[in-house]
């Protein structure tokens, strides 16, 4: 057994998830969470909102609200939402707990120490007409990237490019409209180019990476600049420097907090659990977790922040990069072992977008179709490896003649006629070449299925799954076990289903990382008790360290199901099943498309 990190990448607290948000990193992540646990590794899978920053204060100004507020809002909207999906995370929790703000001001102070972060004065607005500092997100203008007209000081949400507010062309500020003016300011950078060289030797080490991922991270070695991660705001995790902690004009940048938001998971998670150094075993890089594997899980757009950033965050903070240096107090720290990113899902043809209404919303999709029906458009047809399309008709079409009519099929079928015929799982008498062949390729698929999810292959590993779904079914067609009516029979019909009642139960094994909800009701209706696919909670907790209290995502998921072929017992009664997956009506399309917006 080993320990496994799964890293999955935080939403951000300003509105609901859409389902291309989930069907990158969301789902993908708990596949291989799934499995890791059940063939047999101690995984523990972390993430929660993402709450600081320019975006959530300037949308809780619009509303009245203070971003706490506005934060608390989304948090628990995300918090449902990906329980509805079934994600099992060990915690999913936020970036506003004192937890986390001590955590990263704990690794600003080992960084500082050792010499990898840095003040440098630069240009910041202030009101002339007041003279006061003009935060960020009161700054408008022409983004000098693309053009873009009402550009923010800190991003521009055309292009994405993340700016300078005096980079932006006719810079204005949107309480009075006045031109600023910018003056001297300091803030503190991260030193990424003392860090160039530990980062390329690091790199070079990474061979099973995607060659994509490897090669844009190299390049983007080659012109590493200091990075800032201070800001004019009042939103967000104090600096912990003499000097700067009690100013309220000056904040830790968002992406420098949201990105320590593992490590701070994990070790809430540990405070949590009862054992507040556990969190060791998969960061510790030179005590108990210098054998762990720490897989992050993101869409193409956050690579940079998890191949080059936080690599360098980790290699400053314990001490190895050009400055030397000393590992922080919570000592020297694991780097990634495996980035993998998604490519990104677009909607009938269009890119995702809320304010145009191309969009469907988790929550909108729970309410009308099931999760595993979701899960498994996303296993067989998401974005794992190239910009993919959801469109209705494709969805329809997936759930109707795969899921239904090729899995719920199978095991609708199978148990149906072992019921009405014996009450029970009948047992297998002499085995044919033909139920020893079926048998071996459900057994052959732990195999398969499992090396595949572990080389993030989601989409191949369910293909594989379902072939043996397919081989089933033309079995049951070959093998025509209700013709078999004379009573000389009955004992070869019943060998049959055996066969087939055994295959259903390794080909549900095989999906349960993929389907976990589906899997739990075939374990049952054949005849099973107990866990076979732990579910995620969602509890009310204190907050740890005197804030207020906040819903998280947990579970036990000690429990539940091996990666193997469990031998179903003969004479385990059987009843007839109700059907696992709903069929939809194929006018669920015009419905839907009648939804989207223009
Ligand atoms: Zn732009």
């Amino acid at each position: 057994m080993s320990h496994v990190l799964a890293a999955v990448a935080w939403p951000y607290a300003n509105g609901p998830r859409h389902i291309g948000h989930v069907s990158g990193f969301g789902v993908p992540s708990d596949v291989f969470s799934r499995y890791m646990r059940m063939a047999g590794h101690d995984v523990l899978m972390v993430s929660g909102t993402d709450e600081h920053g320019t975006p959530i204060q300037v949308q809780a100004d619009s509303e009245g609200l203070t971003p706490r507020e506005l934060a608390d809002r989304y948090n628990r909207v995300i918090v449902e939402d990906l329980h509805g999906l079934g994600l099992s995370y060990d915690l999913f929790t936020r970036t506003t707990t004192g937890n986390h703000y001590q955590v990263v001001q704990d690794l600003f102070d080992g960084l500082y120490r050792n010499g990898y972060i840095i003040a440098k004065t630069t240009l910041g607005a202030i009101s002339p007409s007041t003279g006061r500092t003009l935060p960020d997100r009161y700054i408008e203008g022409t983004c000098p990237i693309c053009g873009y007209g009402s550009a923010r000081g800190d991003q521009c949400d055309n292009c994405g490019n993340q700016l300078d507010p005096e980079q932006l062309i006719n810079p204005r500020s949107r309480i009075n409209g006045e031109t600023p003016e910018f003056v001297e300011t300091e803030h503190f950078f991260l030193d990424l180019p003392a860090v160039a060289e530990a980062l390329a030797a690091w790199l070079d080490t990474r061979d099973g990476w995607r060659p994509n991922v490897l090669r844009f991270s190299r390049n983007l070695l080659d012109d590493l600049q200091p990075r800032a991660i201070t800001r004019d705001l009042e939103w967000g995790v104090p600096i912990p420097l003499e000097g700067w902690r009690d100013r309220s004009d000056k904040r830790i940048y968002v992406w420098f907090d949201a990105v320590i938001g593992y490590l701070s998971a994990s070790i809430e998670w540990a405070r949590r659990s009862g054992d507040p150094s556990a969190w060791k075993r998969w960061w510790s890089a030179d005590g108990e977790g210098k054998d762990a594997g720490a897989y992050y899980f993101m869409g193409k757009d956050n690579i940079v922040f998890h191949s080059v950033i936080w690599p360098a965050i980790l290699l400053g903070y314990s001490g190895q990069g050009a400055r030397g240096g000393a590992p922080g107090d919570l000592g020297s720290l694991n780097l990634p072992t495996e980035v993998v990113s998604s490519e990104f899902l677009t909607m009938e043809g269009r890119k995702f977008s809320s304010s145009r209404q191309v969009v469907i919303y988790v929550r909108d999709f729970l309410e009308r179709y099931d999760a595993d029906a979701l899960r498994y458009f996303i296993a067989v047809a998401g974005p794992e490896s190239q910009d993919t399309d959801f469109t209705w008709a494709e969805f329809l079409r997936r759930n109707n003649d795969e899921l239904v009519a090729g899995w719920g099929n199978l095991v609708n079928r199978s148990i149906s006629m072992a019921a009405k015929n014996f009450g029970e799982i009948p047992p297998a008498l002499d085995l044919t070449p033909e139920d020893e062949a079926l048998l071996a390729v459900a057994k052959a698929g732990f195999r398969t299925v499992g090396e595949l999810i572990e080389k993030h292959r989601q989409k191949q590993a369910i293909g594989e799954a379902m072939r043996v779904v397919a081989e089933a079914n033309k079995y049951l067609s070959e093998q025509a076990p209700w013709k078999l009516k004379d009573a000389a029979d009955k004992a070869r019909m019943g060998t049959i289903l055996h066969v087939a009642l055994q295959v259903v139960s390794d080909a549900n094994t095989l999906l349960t990382p993929f389907l976990p909800h589906s899997a739990q009701k075939v374990h049952e209706l054949l005849g099973g008790t107990g866990t076979h696919a732990p579910m995620p909670v969602i509890e009310e907790v204190d907050d740890l360290d005197g804030g207020p209290s906040y819903p998280v995502l947990t579970g036990d998921y000690s429990v539940g199901a091996r990666w193997e072929s469990v031998p179903i017992e003969a004479g385990r009664a059987l009843a007839a099943p109700k059907p696992v997956f709903r069929k939809l009506d194929p006018s669920i399309v015009d419905e839907e498309l009648a939804r989207l917006g223009s």
